[in-house]
């Protein structure tokens, strides 16, 4: 067999953020900055790294970036305020308060309470019904949207194509499935979970297999059909003595072996991650357009 295809997120995502850079330059030349405000309660290392990040990547892009961090003590009531001063807001156009927050706080309520035109992690009930009626005025929760970029990039079709999915979260696994049975992809779907019965027969059957389950390469060489597509989304510290920081990222799929039977795979690292933050600041361009009624072409 051929070798695998690498499907490059960071060349892709790169292309993406070139793309918002000059979307931002236009809406500039309308009065308007795109405004992205990320909230980040406590001090969760791995949350601390993706929020700094987000931040750079505003400030590369031009866009205005508000980051606010709270104590880990703060309360439902008070990170609600600092929610409703957002939506407020009008330099503002998207929202974000990073997962996982701390234990005493209810995710949910906060995620209601973000203003869904503002919500461009697509989390809001009102962009997960948009996402199920195929309305375009929704956003799509990041990550998912990032796989379809990466699918889509690589020219691999869909319609037609067996797909399963390993893993139903609301913020990876459910979407994807969403999108993969949309009109516009046309993919016959199987989500599959923790409590599926023969998974690896199940995922045998796929000729896109995605996986977001977050267990070290769980997928084996032998639950990958010959040529397949496969799409690892997991993201796991694994103890890696021989790394200065101690661990060193992998994937759900054991890439060593499942690499050589697949027509494309995606790297951990370098795969899905990249793809995210750039599609956090394509959901924010969306949010400017749509709260300002500015449109500008491109993106
Ligand atoms: P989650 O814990 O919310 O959901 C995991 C899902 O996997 C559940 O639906 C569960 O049913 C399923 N599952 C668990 N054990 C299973 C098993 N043995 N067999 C089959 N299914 C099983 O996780 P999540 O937030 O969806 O994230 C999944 C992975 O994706 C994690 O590694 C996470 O770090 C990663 N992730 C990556 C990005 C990115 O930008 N690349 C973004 C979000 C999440």
């Amino acid at each position: 067999m051929n070798p695998p295809r690498l499907l490059d997120g960071k060349a892709v995502a790169a292309s993406v953020l070139d793309e918002c850079r000059a979307e931002a330059a236009a809406l500039k030349a309308h009065g308007i900055t795109p405004g992205l405000a990320v909230v980040l309660v406590g001090e969760d290392p791995a949350s601390q790294v993706y929020v700094g990040s987000k931040a750079r990547t505003c400030a590369e892009l031009g866009f205005h970036s508000l980051k606010i961090e709270l104590p880990a003590a703060t309360t439902q009531l008070e990170l609600l305020e600092v929610v409703r001063g957002l939506n407020a807001d009008p330099a503002i156009h998207g929202i974000l308060v990073q997962s996982p927050p701390p234990k005493h706080i209810d995710e949910a309520a906060i995620i209601r309470a973000i203003d869904p035109r503002k919500d461009v992690d697509g989390f809001h009930p009102e962009n997960v019904a948009k996402l199920v009626l195929e309305d375009p005025t929704g956003f799509v929760p990041c990550t998912p949207a990032g796989c379809m970029k990466l699918l889509e990039e690589a020219g691999i079709a869909t319609t037609g194509a067996e797909a399963v999915v390993i893993g139903r979260s609301m913020i990876v696994g459910k979407p994807i499935a969403l999108l993969l049975v949309s009109k516009a992809a046309n993919a016959t779907v199987t989500l599959a979970h923790s409590r599926s019965l023969d998974l690896p027969a199940i995922c045998r059957r796929a000729d896109i297999l995605i996986a977001a389950v977050g267990r070290p390469e769980m997928v084996k060489a032998d639950w990958v059909k010959p040529g397949a597509v496969v799409i690892d989304v997991g993201i796991n510290r694994v103890a890696d003595p021989t790394k200065k920081s101690g661990y060193r990222l992998t994937g759900d799929v054991a890439y060593a072996e499942v690499a050589p039977r697949c027509a494309a795979i995606t790297p951990v690292p370098g795969g899905v991650g990249p793809m995210t933050i750039a599609m956090l600041m394509k959901n924010t361009l969306q949010a400017a357009r749509q709260l300002t009624g500015v449109r500008s072409g491109g993106v």
